[in-house]
């Protein structure tokens, strides 16, 4: 590996960057990386503690009077410079992120890391367009105006799905907006967040900007949820643990941004281009090895294409490669590890007992067999109500279903207590239309599922959370409104008076 670097010797110092320099944990236990492709353990640091979290909190407090105190202008000229570090070391962000995620290197060279360096380029320019209401004379006799103003240390807390974009998505809008921030990444792939922070110090951002506390959720997470320095926490995860965050959360009442989990349908109407839904189908289940909070989980197909759509899915996953993430030629990596490669195998097993699996539902043996790989998986037949349709797997596993009315595939649709994404197949205006309308989600595509862009929100409906990353939507969600109510009149006794003083 020609960007292959030592992690051990890298972050030798540890996996808590604080006040600008990593240092060790002191939680007293100790915590691995693994690489879910071999199982070998990559990484061992020391897991932050609740004094560790308290250190990252107090840098943060620090910085924030300096770096709200300048000039988004100033502020966008760092994080300019911090895209362009991100830029130059574009290989050793994809290397590092493929080694800890068991992701093909041709994903995180392609979406991962220029997917950062853009929103990083985004958020640079963002924070010089900060925009509210105009100023005007409401009543006559004031004139009011409203400042957006930065609101202090943010708490934000990550998964490890995509741990660089999920890092760059709560840090920058957050600074951007002039806070200061405390990340904690999960404890299982904290390599490219230490990065992240440690090039945004290269490119000038002062030392406590951002913070990153690599710890367990129970120990560093909820500490730094229920922190009372911190005003507001932004959480990517799971619903259950997104539950539990809002709990600490509301009572020690603070701003609270949740992005959760997702289920998201892919409708397949009659006139529908088959072979795109099909491509889209598999690239859309399998992105990620299906550890996408958006990627396609239940195709609904109305049922003159049904068979034709089952067979071509099938066809088209058993030619997906799976193999070394470094390795060219692969197409899919495992999954994070072995434990969830065993919780999506046993959602398939228990779907055995009612539903067909048309393809895959193995792990693969031979020269994977050390690895956490599954073999892409199409299951059919299985009820509306049957945990394998309604339970977030986060696995290569497409489930698919027939439908026979419009109304019934958009009632399907939003039958789960999901609404993150979806993505409707057809080439009629009028349905289209519809299903951008009726769909429950905080994101439809028409004809494509997957791709993102800065400018756009992310964002959830229903069980999937509340609150927007990337785009101008997140950017004003870090700050805070104010309303500022000047008196014009420039008279002692103003006409308001009269309701405590009469005609006196
Ligand atoms: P998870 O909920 O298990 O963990 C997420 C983070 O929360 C980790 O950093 C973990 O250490 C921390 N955590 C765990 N328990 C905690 C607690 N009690 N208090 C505070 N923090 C705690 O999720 P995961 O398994 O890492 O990631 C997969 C989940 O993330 C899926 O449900 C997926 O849909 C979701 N996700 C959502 C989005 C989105 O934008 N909506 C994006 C990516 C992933």
């Amino acid at each position: 590996m020609g960007n292959s670097f030592q992690v051990q010797d890298r972050f030798a110092d540890g996996a808590q960057y604080i006040g600008g320099r990593l240092r060790s944990g002191t939680s007293g236990h100790s915590h691995e990386v693994v690489d879910p492709a071999t199982g070998d353990t990559v990484y061992t640091y020391e897991a932050a503690g609740t004094a560790d979290v308290d250190a990252a909190v107090e840098a943060a407090r620090e910085a924030f009077p300096g770096w709200s105190g300048a000039t988004p202008a100033e502020r966008s000229e760092a994080m300019n410079r911090f895209a362009a570090v991100l830029a130059e070391q574009a290989d050793d962000f994809a290397y590092a992120e493929s080694l800890q995620c068991g992701k093909p290197l041709k994903l995180s060279t392609e979406f991962d890391v220029p997917g950062t360096v853009d929103n990083t380029s985004f958020f640079a320019g963002a924070a010089r367009h900060l925009e509210g209401k105009s100023a005007a004379e409401y009543d006559g006799d004031h004139t009011s105006y409203v400042r957006r103003e930065a609101i202090g240390v943010i708490g934000s807390i990550a998964p490890w799905n995509y741990p660089l974009q999920m890092a760059a998505w709560k840090v920058l809008p957050a600074i951007a907006a002039g806070n200061t921030i405390v990340l904690k990444p999960a404890e299982i792939t904290p390599l490219t967040s230490l990065m992240f922070a440690q090039a945004a110090t290269e490119a000038g951002i002062p030392d406590g900007v951002i913070n990153i506390v690599t710890g367990v959720g129970k120990e560093a997470g909820e500490h730094l949820v229920g922190h009372p320095d911190v005003v507001m926490t932004s959480f990517t995860g799971s619903t259950a643990v997104g539950k539990r965050v809002a709990e600490i959360a509301t009572s020690t009442v603070k701003r609270l941004h949740l992005e959760l989990g997702g289920k998201a349908p892919f409708v397949v109407f009659d006139d529908a281009d088959l072979e795109a839904a099909v491509n889209g189908a598999v690239a859309g289940s399998l992105i990620n090895t299906g550890q996408d909070c958006t990627a396609a989980t239940r195709a609904y197909v109305q049922r003159p294409l049904h068979d034709a759509f089952v067979q071509g899915v099938a066809a088209l996953m058993e030619t997906v490669r799976l193999g070394d993430p470094f390795d060219p030629k692969t197409d899919l990596g495992p999954l994070i590890s072995h434990a969830q490669r065993d919780r999506v195998a046993g959602f398939v097993e228990r779907a055995r007992a009612y539903a067909t699996v048309v393809t895959g539902g193995e792990a693969p043996g031979g020269e994977l067999a050390e690895g956490a790989y599954y073999r892409p998986t199409l299951i059919a037949g299985a009820a509306q109500d049957s945990e394998i349709v309604q339970a977030e797997i986060f696995g290569p596993v497409l489930i698919v279903l027939p439908f026979d009315t419009d109304d019934e595939g958009i009632a399907l649709a939003n039958d789960t207590p999901y609404g993150l994404a979806a993505s409707a197949w057809t080439r009629d205006l009028y349905r289209a239309n519809r299903a951008t309308r009726e769909i429950k989600a905080g994101c439809v595509w028409i004809n494509d599922h997957i791709p993102i862009i800065s400018e756009m929100p992310h964002g959830g409906y229903k069980a999937s959370g509340f609150g927007k990353d990337m785009s101008s939507y997140s950017f004003e969600e870090y700050t805070q409104v104010k309303h500022v109510m000047y008196d014009n009149t420039a008279v002692a006794r103003k006409d308001w008076h009269r309701t405590i003083f009469g005609d006196r």
